[in-house]
């Protein structure tokens, strides 16, 4: 049945056990837990989301980010058997589709993603989504009412699922320049066409970290080398973009023990590798280096200059250097402001919930932050730890909840 049918037909019927904010990979995830662990049927469960296809950001963002391989292990997929996207890549017409590389077997994206479709299918997760995005909730008679700009939902518990992708981060310099009509494309813009455009002159990626890289080797091998990657720091190798140690019980166990909140802020700020790069794209990178298809400068930005022939003059702090291009892509990450977003503030004040220091929600150890109101991805990093946003954090909030809920 087409999403928006499924809303109208809704909107009249009766109130939800659960309704999810948000149908990523968080959201995905977590429903198919609830339902999985019979905690809810699918009659009772909704999953809100102003796309009509599951994993739509998810899916933008990778492929616009030039991505062959997840830099998560094969074992962190959507569903929760750990060893199901293995079993999947095993089935004899799935053949073609099998590749993973070292460390941890990380799976090709397209691997990845036909999974998750798979995953999708298999427990009808598609059918229990909801057109819309919630702007506002409000208590009605022990429940909670969700609104969107053009209906309202009514349900036991509301799980907010969402996070900080939709939300490209811009640096000063790009905001100026954009408004000039400088040629800056965020590559995690809904805006951004990952089209490769035809002979651009000098194309220059900004950012130091594995969208950054990835995506000068893309460009470099589609033939538009040499790209330029400025970068305001050397390359730092890692394999995971925080200390994998946080996604068991050896260094979770004492984080959760912690009862600072601004200790755990900083414990996370401590153990996420922002900005980092693993080994294989780093060298993938190199190789390219060496043939002078792509080259490092390491500098801050400080200014951007629209010019009328089309082109964009970059000006770097270091020795006043300026490079001219005419294709210039961004590639640095999203606002880490999901707290501010104006849903989140309406939330945090209608119930009084309890926020730290940080501005991020102070969830209970089973991800619940107030009144039948759940958490996961950003908005349980405090609970969840470094990993939060990740596939394995969206596996650890589902299991504290689950927990609970049984
Ligand atoms: C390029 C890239 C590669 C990554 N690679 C990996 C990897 O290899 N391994 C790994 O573990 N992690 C990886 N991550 C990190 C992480 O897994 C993703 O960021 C993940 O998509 C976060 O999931 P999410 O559900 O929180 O957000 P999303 O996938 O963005 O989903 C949130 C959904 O909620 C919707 N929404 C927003 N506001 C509302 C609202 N008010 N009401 C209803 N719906 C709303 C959004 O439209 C969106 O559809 C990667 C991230 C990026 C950007």
């Amino acid at each position: 049945m087409p999403v928006a049918q499924l809303q109208t037909q809704f909107y009249t019927g009766p109130m939800l056990d659960w309704l999810i904010l948000g149908g990523g990979i968080h959201g995905t995830i977590l429903s198919r837990y609830l339902l999985a662990h019979d905690l809810v049927d699918s009659d009772g469960l909704r999953v809100m989301d102003p796309y009509e296809t599951p994993l739509a950001v998810w899916r933008r963002v990778t492929n616009a980010s030039g991505m062959h391989y997840l830099r998560s292990p094969s074992s962190h997929s959507l569903d929760i058997d750990f060893r199901a996207l293995r079993r999947f890549a095993r089935r004899p017409e799935n053949r073609e589709l099998a590749d993973f590389i070292p460390p941890y077997a990380r799976p090709a994206l397209s691997l990845f993603d036909a999974h998750a479709d798979n995953t999708i299918e298999a427990h009808g997760l598609e059918h229990i989504r909801l057109l819309g995005r919630a702007i506002e909730i409000n208590r009605n008679n022990g429940a909670k009412r969700v609104r969107t700009a053009e209906t309202s939902f009514l349900a036991r518990n509301v799980v907010l699922a969402f996070s900080d992708s939709e939300s490209p981060h811009y640096p000063e310099w790009a905001i100026q320049a954009r408004q000039d009509g400088a040629r800056i494309f965020h590559v995690f813009s809904p805006e951004f066409n990952p089209r490769i455009p035809q002979d651009p002159v000098a194309p220059a990626v900004i950012g130091g970290g594995i969208t950054a890289l990835q995506k000068a080797c893309q460009l470099a091998r589609a033939g538009v080398a040499p790209v330029t990657v400025i970068a305001r720091h050397q390359l730092r190798v890692a394999a995971f973009d925080s200390n994998p140690c946080f996604v068991g019980p050896k260094c979770l166990d004492e984080f959760r023990a912690e009862r600072d909140y601004r200790r755990r802020r900083a414990i996370i700020d401590a153990e996420r590798f922002p900005g980092s790069v693993p080994r294989d794209v780093a060298e993938d990178f190199a190789v390219l280096r060496k043939q002078g298809m792509v080259r490092l400068i390491i500098a801050h930005v400080t200014a951007a200059e629209a010019r009328p022939d089309g082109t964009v003059r970059l000006l770097c702090s270091e020795g006043g250097r300026v490079i001219e291009s005419s294709y210039v892509l961004l590639a640095t990450g999203f606002k880490r402001r999901i707290y501010k977003a104006p849903v989140i503030q309406q939330i945090t004040k209608e119930f009084g919930l309890p926020i730290g220091d940080c501005g991020f929600p102070i969830p209970q150890s089973h991800m619940e932050w107030g009144e039948n109101i759940f958490v996961t991805g950003a908005l349980a990093e405090l609970e969840v730890g470094p990993p939060a946003l990740n596939i394995i954090g969206a596996h650890n909030s589902a299991r504290q909840l689950v927990a609970a809920l049984r």
